[in-house]
């Protein structure tokens, strides 16, 4: 017999299928973890198929040396998986494969703790076996009396206890005998107490739509507080009663520690939990929980997608529009496609929840290829809070040119009269910065595109992100004159001087990716913020997400425009999601919460139906609009990567590239909607220079394009510099 192995060479470039011979004393299954000759060293690898014949010469052929674990891996469902992504994403097997285990895994490192457990042996008379002992032997008198009342202990501890020659001798006396268990380090969660609910009506029907599990795609559209994740928990419950197992995925777990105390309050121990937060010992305890089938349910960011459970009964995204379901770095992934996929084959049910769902996905409940089900109310019934909306460039006329509205300041005020908080949201996305009127509110765009200019400091420059156009930077507004021209956004932390200036008596808290780069970094302020009443917590994007902050009266946007004027075609969409979330913080116990959007375009319509909590209308306005201009889901965007530190070899590769991609374009050319070679908006990361290749076309010939673009793009792979494809890409920075 033969196997098919893949071997694991960290960071090579073998990506190729090895013929080995299976030794007769070995029983070897597909999926096993093995260890094998490679070249003049022995490595491990993964046996993908097991056959009874082999192309390669027998003289050529090396034996595998031993398994290396004696159980399969990887699941024949994630084997599956593998040739689905090798050809979906154009990836190596190998990087697929180390997508499934754990790395702490595979470099094998990490060791199964154990721990030496002592049991009372029945049989004894320890009356008897009392009067044998010394008496002055305190230590061993004490003992005996302990093992009355706890028959079975860690011997550590007895040790520790009792001395550990009074341990040996009861050992020896045959008094104690001795059992080496596994034990599990488990990762430390929130302690939550689980509150039986009676269901809403709404809930209800939610949950009871879903009938007889089968292979089907539901969208759960909940407003922020209408008891989403218990939908969730119900679900599950119904999936352990068939003796099925289930996922549940979240963007960032460590910005969710409630969903995993939820969870384990109520399910308790079958509760994994997988995550990038969780040490290496953990993860690996986990993780092995989940293959021995000790683990039933997975909750976890991104990657928990492959967590290898059998017999899956449903996958739910929750909060399904964020980016970070999208894995982009390689190996490049959608956490979508890989649902569907599982879904697929264990033909389950796959539930994406959101309070504001991704434009596509809406567009796909119009469909039909999606169900919907909502939740359109709070659960207490609360009214959501009020969205006041502030124009900044009248604040400005008006005298005020600092950050805070006059508007905000006051609710501020009234806020910490009756000792809430308050949240200061800024809107920081990548690295965007626009050129902006402060007279007017003008902002540069493409007279090609209507997209906004990025400003490029080191050329002092302004670039069309989608075709690559250039202007001269502005020194004064082209509509009304005015020379008052600012780029860029303000940070956090002069958000922060600025307000202790006003409110100098108050608590303040700051959330972004500087103050929380320790481990429980986000816990920790969450935690302290939470003490202090009135306090002052301002931050980015972390804050909008998921926290149930119970006292908190004002959210102030700060600069909700900012995610505005990205260059990409979700940005109106980006901006919505955000303002929602934003505004769920507020109200939450007793309602009435106040919201205060600052901006410089408070006519723009993403305004006008986020402050009535209409996601509907802006579903049809957005649609619309990407209807007429041919952006996705009615088109498809790829873009071509390009980089190297040299970077006249990356402008060589990308012209080689391009010429050949024109091809295509000409025997496509009804479906070709655009196609422009550039320099990447970041022109240089790690010192690698960035040159890209944008295209966007039809979806009548999707797959054709995107299989001709691979083969081009293939040819390239073995160079020094590095290549790679991205469909649909977040952000094309
Ligand atoms: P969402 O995820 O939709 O924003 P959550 O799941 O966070 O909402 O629910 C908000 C709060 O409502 C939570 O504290 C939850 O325990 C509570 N809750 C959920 N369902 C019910 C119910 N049927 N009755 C009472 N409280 C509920
Ligand atoms: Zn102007
Ligand atoms: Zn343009």
């Amino acid at each position: 017999m033969f196997a098919e192995v893949i071997v694991d060479v960290l960071s090579s470039e073998v990506d190729k299928v090895f013929d080995y011979k299976i030794p007769e004393s070995l029983l070897l299954q597909t999926g096993e973890r093995v260890v094998v000759p490679f070249g003049n060293r022995v490595i491990e690898g993964y046996v993908i198929n097991i056959k009874q014949k082999s192309k390669v010469a027998p003289e050529k052929l090396k034996s595998i040396i031993k398994s290396k674990d004696n159980f399969p891996t990887i699941l024949p469902e994630m084997l599956e998986l593998m040739k689905y992504m090798v050809k979906k994403y154009d990836i190596k097997l190998v990087d697929a494969l180390r997508l499934f285990i754990v790395s702490e895994f595979r470099a094998g490192k990490i060791k199964t703790l154990t721990q030496k457990i002592c049991y009372l042996n029945q049989n004894v008379d320890l009356e008897a076996y009392s009067k044998t002992l010394r008496k002055n032997s305190f230590n061993q008198f004490e003992l005996l009396t302990y093992l009355k009342t706890h028959p079975s202990e860690n011997q550590a501890i007895l040790n520790e206890k009792f001395s550990a020659s009074a341990v040996n001798k009861f050992k020896k006396d045959n008094i104690l005998c001795v059992k080496t268990i596994d034990v599990n380090r488990s990762p430390s969660t929130m302690e939550v107490e689980d509150k039986a609910v009676a269901l809403t009506a709404e809930q209800n029907r939610a949950i009871n739509a879903i009938k007889n599990f089968e292979n089907k795609t539901y969208l759960l559209h909940g407003v922020t507080g209408s008891g989403k994740t218990e939908v969730y928990m119900r679900l599950i419950k119904k999936v352990l009663q068939m003796e099925k197992t289930a996922i549940l995925l979240v963007p960032e777990i460590s910005l969710t520690p409630q969903v995993l105390g939820n969870l384990k309050a109520r399910f308790g121990a079958t509760v994994a939990v997988l995550h990038s937060g969780l040490s290496a010992g953990e993860k690996y305890d986990e993780w092995k929980r989940i293959l021995n089938c000790n683990a039933k349910v997975v909750v976890g960011a991104r990657s928990a997608i492959f967590a290898p459970l059998k017999n899956l009964g449903i996958i739910i995204i929750d909060e399904e529009h964020e980016s970070s379901y999208n894995s982009e770095s390689n190996p490049r992934y959608k956490t979508f496609d890989i649902a569907k996929f599982r879904q697929t084959y264990n033909k389950c049910p796959l539930v994406l929840g959101s309070a504001t769902p991704s434009v596509e996905t809406y567009y796909k409940t119009q469909t039909k290829e999606i169900e919907l089900l909502e939740l359109p109310i709070r659960v207490n019934q609360k009214e959501m809070p009020k969205i006041q909306i502030v124009d900044m460039l009248s604040e400005i006329h008006n005298g005020n040119g600092s950050i805070f509205s006059n508007q905000l300041i006051n609710d501020l005020q009234e806020c910490f009269a009756q000792k809430k908080q308050a949240l200061l949201f800024l809107n920081r996305r990548g690295f965007t910065s626009f050129m902006r009127c402060n007279e007017c509110g003008y902002i540069a765009k493409c007279t090609d595109c209507d997209a906004p200019l990025v400003y490029h400091k080191d050329e002092e420059k302004l670039k069309c992100h989608y075709c690559g156009k250039r202007f001269k930077a502005l020194t004064a507004c082209p509509e009304c004159k005015s020379t008052y021209i600012r780029q860029g956004a303000v940070g956090t932390q002069k958000v922060v001087s600025d307000i202790q200036e006003i409110f100098p008596n108050i608590k303040i808290f700051r959330m972004d990716n500087d103050t929380t780069r320790n481990k429980n970094g986000h816990q920790t302020i969450l935690e302290e913020f939470a003490k202090h009443k009135p306090a002052i917590l301002v931050g980015t994007q972390m804050i909008a997400k998921g926290h149930d902050f119970s006292e908190v009266g004002v959210v102030g946007i700060i600069d909700a425009d900012q995610s505005l004027y990205q260059t990409d075609y979700k940005s109106t969409e980006k901006t919505f999601q955000l303002i929602t979330q934003v505004s769920g913080r507020a109200g939450r116990k007793d309602g009435g919460g106040k919201i205060v959007l600052q901006t410089y375009n408070p006519k723009h319509y993403v305004y006008k139906f986020a402050s009535n909590y209409n996601y509907k209308g802006f579903f049809e306005k957005e649609i619309n609009i990407r209807e007429t201009t041919n952006f996705p889901p009615f088109s498809t965007i790829l873009r071509v990567l390009i980089t190297y530190e040299n970077e006249s070899l990356v402008s060589e590769i990308t012209k080689e590239i391009f010429a050949l991609i024109k091809q295509i374009a000409k025997n496509f050319s009804k479906d070709f909607l655009f196609l422009e070679a550039m320099k990447s908006p970041h022109t240089k990361i790690k010192n690698k220079f960035r040159y890209q290749i944008l295209l966007r076309f039809t979806k009548t010939n999707e797959s054709d394009i995107i299989e001709q673009i691979y083969n081009i793009v293939n040819k390239f792979k073995n160079k020094k510099a590095s290549v790679f494809v991205e469909i649909d890409p977040q952000n094309l920075g």
